[in-house]
This record gives structure tokens, C-alpha cells and sequence, in this order.
């Protein structure tokens, strides 16, 4: 697969996840899931804007407001996403 395509199914998942996500939360994580592996197996990294939108120990779709919590640390320059699903910190730079 080239690394294009792979990169487009990519985008296409996690556009997949969204809308998934308030009917079926189990499918969009399923679609991250997928993500993450064509990310791999085709060595090509997650874009930066959507590895913000999951959560990276349990693969879960994450979003504000529903199932995980942002909170900003000003001194650090960091974003926090915290995931109430497993209760990682996901932690972004700004
Ligand atoms: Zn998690």
C-alpha cells in the first residue's frame, strides 16, 4: 500500500469514528484501532491533529466533553486529555 493511501484510509477512520461515536462508542474505537494499525504496518505516522483525538494507551476515540476531559497547564505549555476510560493522561505540547 502506498504511504498516500495508507494516510487517506487513515483520515477516512477516524471521519468514520465521529460519526460513529454518539450512536456506538465500541465501533469508533474499533475504526482507531484499525487506524493505528495501517499506521503501522505501513509505517506511516498518525497526523498530529487526529493522534489528539484518541487516546494512546487504550486506543479509544476521544472527545471533549463526553469521554475525556481537557484540562490546560499553563506553565507547562501542555495540553492534558485525560481519558475516562483507562484514566490516561494524554499530554500535548502548545
Ligand atoms: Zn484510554
Amino acid at each position: 500500500m502506498e504511504q498516500r493511501i495508507a494516510e487517506e484510509r487513515i483520515r477516512r477512520l477516524f471521519e468514520l469514528a465521529e460519526r460513529r461515536f454518539p450512536e456506538n462508542t465500541e465501533l469508533s474505537n474499533r475504526y482507531i484501532e484499525l487506524a493505528r494499525k495501517i499506521g503501522m504496518s505501513q509505517n506511516v505516522p498518525l497526523p498530529s491533529e487526529l493522534r489528539r483525538r484518541m487516546c494512546s494507551s487504550c486506543n479509544s476515540y476521544l472527545k471533549p466533553g463526553k469521554n475525556c476531559k481537557v484540562r490546560i497547564d499553563s506553565k507547562k505549555q501542555e495540553v492534558n486529555y485525560i481519558c475516562a476510560n483507562c484514566g490516561e493522561v494524554n499530554r500535548y505540547g502548545y
